[in-house]
Protein backbone atom coordinates (compact mmCIF):
# COMPACT_ATOMS: atom_id res chain seq x y z
CA UNK A 1 0.00 0.00 0.00
CA UNK A 2 1.42 3.42 -0.90
CA UNK A 3 1.30 6.39 0.98
CA UNK A 4 -1.33 7.56 -1.37
CA UNK A 5 -3.23 4.64 -0.71
CA UNK A 6 -6.08 6.12 1.73
CA UNK A 7 -8.88 4.38 2.83
CA UNK A 8 -10.43 7.73 0.69
CA UNK A 9 -8.78 6.91 -2.43
CA UNK A 10 -9.83 3.87 -2.50
CA UNK A 11 -13.29 4.44 -1.67
CA UNK A 12 -13.07 6.73 -4.96
CA UNK A 13 -11.62 3.92 -6.70
CA UNK A 14 -14.20 1.83 -5.63
CA UNK A 15 -17.07 3.73 -6.60
CA UNK A 16 -15.98 4.29 -9.82
CA UNK A 17 -15.84 0.98 -10.26
CA UNK A 18 -19.08 0.51 -9.40
CA UNK A 19 -20.75 2.97 -11.64
CA UNK A 20 -18.34 1.77 -14.80
CA UNK A 21 -19.97 -1.44 -13.95
CA UNK A 22 -23.79 -0.07 -14.01
CA UNK A 23 -22.84 1.98 -16.54
CA UNK A 24 -22.17 -1.27 -18.79
CA UNK A 25 -24.85 -3.34 -17.47
CA UNK A 26 -27.34 -0.16 -18.83
CA UNK A 27 -25.57 -0.34 -21.65
CA UNK A 28 -25.82 -4.28 -22.36
CA UNK A 29 -28.91 -3.69 -21.69
CA UNK A 30 -30.22 -1.42 -24.45
CA UNK A 31 -27.50 -2.91 -26.53
CA UNK A 32 -24.98 -0.48 -26.43
CA UNK A 33 -21.45 -0.44 -26.10
CA UNK A 34 -19.94 1.02 -22.81
CA UNK A 35 -17.16 2.84 -24.81
CA UNK A 36 -19.97 5.10 -26.65
CA UNK A 37 -21.26 6.20 -22.86
CA UNK A 38 -18.94 8.52 -21.31
CA UNK A 39 -18.94 8.81 -18.00
CA UNK A 40 -18.28 12.53 -16.80
CA UNK A 41 -17.41 12.29 -13.15
CA UNK A 42 -19.38 16.03 -11.55
CA UNK A 43 -17.19 17.22 -8.56
CA UNK A 44 -19.22 20.29 -7.43
CA UNK A 45 -18.56 20.71 -3.33
CA UNK A 46 -16.00 18.12 -3.72
CA UNK A 47 -12.15 19.13 -2.50
CA UNK A 48 -9.15 19.58 -4.84
CA UNK A 49 -7.41 16.99 -2.80
CA UNK A 50 -10.53 14.44 -3.63
CA UNK A 51 -10.29 15.61 -7.16
CA UNK A 52 -6.51 14.37 -7.23
CA UNK A 53 -7.53 10.74 -6.13
CA UNK A 54 -10.14 10.72 -8.42
CA UNK A 55 -7.54 11.68 -11.69
CA UNK A 56 -5.31 9.17 -9.62
CA UNK A 57 -7.93 6.58 -10.29
CA UNK A 58 -8.43 7.55 -13.70
CA UNK A 59 -10.39 10.57 -14.34
CA UNK A 60 -9.09 12.90 -16.53
CA UNK A 61 -12.21 15.64 -17.03
CA UNK A 62 -14.33 16.50 -14.73
CA UNK A 63 -17.66 18.52 -15.01
CA UNK A 64 -18.34 21.47 -12.49
CA UNK A 65 -21.70 23.54 -12.39
CA UNK A 66 -20.64 27.36 -10.94
CA UNK A 67 -17.93 28.35 -13.27
CA UNK A 68 -16.01 30.26 -10.41
CA UNK A 69 -15.74 26.96 -8.27
CA UNK A 70 -14.35 24.94 -11.70
CA UNK A 71 -12.28 28.35 -11.91
CA UNK A 72 -10.76 27.87 -8.87
CA UNK A 73 -10.40 24.34 -8.86
CA UNK A 74 -8.82 24.45 -12.60
CA UNK A 75 -6.12 26.55 -10.77
CA UNK A 76 -5.54 24.66 -7.69
CA UNK A 77 -5.24 21.33 -10.20
CA UNK A 78 -3.00 23.24 -12.89
CA UNK A 79 -0.28 20.99 -12.59
CA UNK A 80 -2.33 17.72 -13.63
CA UNK A 81 -3.41 17.11 -17.68
CA UNK A 82 -7.68 17.75 -16.34
CA UNK A 83 -10.15 19.05 -18.43
CA UNK A 84 -13.10 20.82 -17.21
CA UNK A 85 -16.79 20.88 -18.88
CA UNK A 86 -18.78 23.62 -17.36
CA UNK A 87 -22.31 21.76 -16.62
CA UNK A 88 -24.38 24.76 -15.29
CA UNK A 89 -26.31 28.01 -16.05
CA UNK A 90 -23.71 30.68 -16.89
CA UNK A 91 -24.32 34.51 -16.79
CA UNK A 92 -22.96 36.68 -19.96
CA UNK A 93 -20.69 38.38 -18.34
CA UNK A 94 -19.13 35.26 -16.88
CA UNK A 95 -18.39 33.82 -20.74
CA UNK A 96 -14.94 34.89 -20.52
CA UNK A 97 -13.87 32.53 -17.28
CA UNK A 98 -15.36 29.85 -19.31
CA UNK A 99 -13.79 30.98 -22.46
CA UNK A 100 -10.37 30.61 -20.82
CA UNK A 101 -10.13 27.47 -19.38
CA UNK A 102 -12.73 25.25 -20.09
CA UNK A 103 -13.02 22.43 -22.32
CA UNK A 104 -16.81 21.86 -22.62
CA UNK A 105 -19.78 24.22 -22.12
CA UNK A 106 -23.38 22.15 -21.58
CA UNK A 107 -25.65 24.47 -20.65
CA UNK A 108 -25.77 26.66 -23.98
CA UNK A 109 -29.27 28.01 -24.20
CA UNK A 110 -29.57 31.82 -25.29
CA UNK A 111 -28.03 33.44 -28.34
CA UNK A 112 -26.64 36.59 -26.06
CA UNK A 113 -24.50 33.59 -24.66
CA UNK A 114 -23.08 32.27 -27.51
CA UNK A 115 -22.24 35.52 -28.95
CA UNK A 116 -20.41 36.18 -25.42
CA UNK A 117 -18.75 33.35 -25.38
CA UNK A 118 -17.28 33.53 -29.55
CA UNK A 119 -16.00 36.66 -28.45
CA UNK A 120 -14.20 35.72 -25.59
CA UNK A 121 -13.13 32.20 -27.33
CA UNK A 122 -11.95 34.58 -30.32
CA UNK A 123 -9.93 36.70 -28.09
CA UNK A 124 -8.22 33.74 -26.24
CA UNK A 125 -7.91 31.97 -29.56
CA UNK A 126 -9.33 28.57 -27.92
CA UNK A 127 -12.17 26.72 -29.28
CA UNK A 128 -14.95 25.68 -26.93
CA UNK A 129 -17.00 22.19 -27.43
CA UNK A 130 -20.99 23.14 -26.23
CA UNK A 131 -24.47 21.26 -25.79
CA UNK A 132 -27.74 23.19 -26.06
CA UNK A 133 -29.60 22.76 -22.89
CA UNK A 134 -33.04 21.50 -23.33
CA UNK A 135 -35.96 21.86 -20.44
CA UNK A 136 -37.44 18.70 -21.46
CA UNK A 137 -39.65 18.68 -17.68
CA UNK A 138 -41.27 21.95 -18.10
CA UNK A 139 -40.82 23.03 -14.78
CA UNK A 140 -39.84 26.94 -15.08
CA UNK A 141 -37.01 26.72 -12.49
CA UNK A 142 -34.50 24.67 -15.02
CA UNK A 143 -33.06 26.48 -17.48
CA UNK A 144 -32.75 25.49 -20.80
CA UNK A 145 -34.86 25.88 -23.95
CA UNK A 146 -38.17 24.34 -24.66
CA UNK A 147 -38.03 21.95 -27.11
CA UNK A 148 -40.00 23.62 -29.74
CA UNK A 149 -37.38 26.21 -30.04
CA UNK A 150 -34.25 24.01 -30.16
CA UNK A 151 -34.64 23.71 -34.12
CA UNK A 152 -34.78 27.79 -34.31
CA UNK A 153 -32.11 27.93 -31.78
CA UNK A 154 -29.31 25.47 -34.09
CA UNK A 155 -29.63 27.95 -37.12
CA UNK A 156 -27.83 30.49 -36.30
CA UNK A 157 -24.87 28.16 -34.48
CA UNK A 158 -22.77 28.09 -37.82
CA UNK A 159 -21.91 31.40 -37.48
CA UNK A 160 -19.91 31.08 -34.05
CA UNK A 161 -16.86 29.42 -35.41
CA UNK A 162 -15.49 28.90 -32.03
CA UNK A 163 -18.23 27.07 -30.94
CA UNK A 164 -18.34 23.14 -31.55
CA UNK A 165 -21.89 21.60 -31.47
CA UNK A 166 -21.54 18.33 -30.30
CA UNK A 167 -25.65 18.19 -29.24
CA UNK A 168 -28.13 18.05 -26.48
CA UNK A 169 -28.18 17.97 -22.49
CA UNK A 170 -30.93 17.74 -19.94
CA UNK A 171 -31.97 17.54 -16.27
CA UNK A 172 -34.96 14.83 -15.77
CA UNK A 173 -37.69 16.05 -13.31
CA UNK A 174 -36.60 15.46 -9.69
CA UNK A 175 -39.41 12.89 -9.14
CA UNK A 176 -39.52 9.21 -7.46
CA UNK A 177 -42.04 8.89 -10.69
CA UNK A 178 -39.53 6.82 -13.11
CA UNK A 179 -42.02 7.28 -15.83
CA UNK A 180 -41.94 11.02 -15.18
CA UNK A 181 -38.04 10.63 -15.44
CA UNK A 182 -37.71 8.34 -18.65
CA UNK A 183 -40.40 10.59 -20.34
CA UNK A 184 -37.95 13.81 -20.29
CA UNK A 185 -34.73 11.56 -21.67
CA UNK A 186 -37.13 10.05 -23.97
CA UNK A 187 -38.06 13.77 -25.11
CA UNK A 188 -34.49 14.40 -25.42
CA UNK A 189 -33.40 11.77 -27.59
CA UNK A 190 -37.10 11.96 -29.82
CA UNK A 191 -35.88 15.57 -30.54
CA UNK A 192 -32.47 15.02 -31.38
CA UNK A 193 -33.63 12.23 -33.88
CA UNK A 194 -35.67 14.81 -35.82
CA UNK A 195 -33.95 17.63 -35.64
CA UNK A 196 -30.67 15.23 -36.79
CA UNK A 197 -31.89 14.85 -40.22
CA UNK A 198 -31.66 18.37 -41.31
CA UNK A 199 -29.15 19.99 -38.70
CA UNK A 200 -27.26 22.77 -39.74
CA UNK A 201 -23.73 21.88 -41.66
CA UNK A 202 -21.12 21.65 -39.05
CA UNK A 203 -23.75 21.39 -35.97
CA UNK A 204 -23.23 17.56 -34.70
CA UNK A 205 -26.28 16.27 -32.46
CA UNK A 206 -24.46 12.99 -31.77
CA UNK A 207 -23.91 13.42 -27.96
CA UNK A 208 -27.00 13.33 -25.58
CA UNK A 209 -25.90 14.51 -22.10
CA UNK A 210 -28.67 13.22 -19.86
CA UNK A 211 -28.31 10.82 -16.15
CA UNK A 212 -27.06 11.50 -13.14
CA UNK A 213 -26.22 9.26 -9.87
CA UNK A 214 -30.51 9.04 -9.37
CA UNK A 215 -31.35 8.00 -12.69
CA UNK A 216 -28.47 7.58 -15.24
CA UNK A 217 -29.64 4.09 -15.92
CA UNK A 218 -32.70 4.91 -17.01
CA UNK A 219 -31.06 7.73 -19.14
CA UNK A 220 -28.59 5.31 -20.50
CA UNK A 221 -31.52 3.00 -21.99
CA UNK A 222 -32.85 6.06 -23.49
CA UNK A 223 -29.82 6.85 -25.54
CA UNK A 224 -27.13 8.69 -23.06
CA UNK A 225 -24.37 9.36 -24.28
CA UNK A 226 -22.27 11.06 -21.22
CA UNK A 227 -23.43 11.17 -17.52
CA UNK A 228 -22.85 13.62 -15.40
CA UNK A 229 -22.14 11.70 -11.85
CA UNK A 230 -21.45 13.13 -8.57
CA UNK A 231 -22.52 11.94 -5.60
CA UNK A 232 -22.68 8.21 -6.37
CA UNK A 233 -18.53 8.61 -6.96
CA UNK A 234 -17.88 10.93 -4.37
CA UNK A 235 -20.47 10.50 -2.20
CA UNK A 236 -23.39 12.89 -0.62
CA UNK A 237 -22.88 16.72 -0.72
CA UNK A 238 -24.11 17.89 2.74
CA UNK A 239 -23.75 21.50 1.30
CA UNK A 240 -25.37 20.95 -1.87
CA UNK A 241 -24.97 24.64 -2.82
CA UNK A 242 -21.82 25.98 -1.13
CA UNK A 243 -19.18 27.52 -2.91
CA UNK A 244 -16.45 25.76 -0.47
CA UNK A 245 -15.10 22.43 -0.06
CA UNK A 246 -14.17 20.93 3.01
CA UNK A 247 -10.15 20.82 3.40
C1 LIG B 1 -24.71 18.15 -9.65
C2 LIG B 1 -25.06 17.90 -11.04
C3 LIG B 1 -25.02 16.60 -11.57
C4 LIG B 1 -24.62 15.39 -10.76
O1 LIG B 1 -25.56 15.11 -9.77
P1 LIG B 1 -25.32 13.86 -8.78
O2 LIG B 1 -26.62 13.67 -8.12
O3 LIG B 1 -24.24 14.28 -7.84
O4 LIG B 1 -24.89 12.72 -9.61
C5 LIG B 1 -25.35 16.45 -12.91
N1 LIG B 1 -25.70 17.48 -13.68
C6 LIG B 1 -25.74 18.75 -13.22
C7 LIG B 1 -26.13 19.85 -14.15
C8 LIG B 1 -25.42 19.00 -11.89
O5 LIG B 1 -25.46 20.26 -11.42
Amino acid sequence: MSARDTPEAAAIRHNLAAVQARIAAAGARAGRAAADIRLLPVTKTVSPARIRLAHAAGCRMFGENKVQEARSKAEALSDLAVRWSVIGHLQTNKAKYVARFASEFQALDSLKLAEALERRLQIEGRGLDVLVQVNTSGEESKYGLPPQEVRGFLKHLPCFSALRVRGLMTLAVLSADHARVRTCFRRLRELRDALRQDAPAGVSLAELSMGMSGDFECAIEEGATVVRIGQAIFGPRPLPDSHYWPV
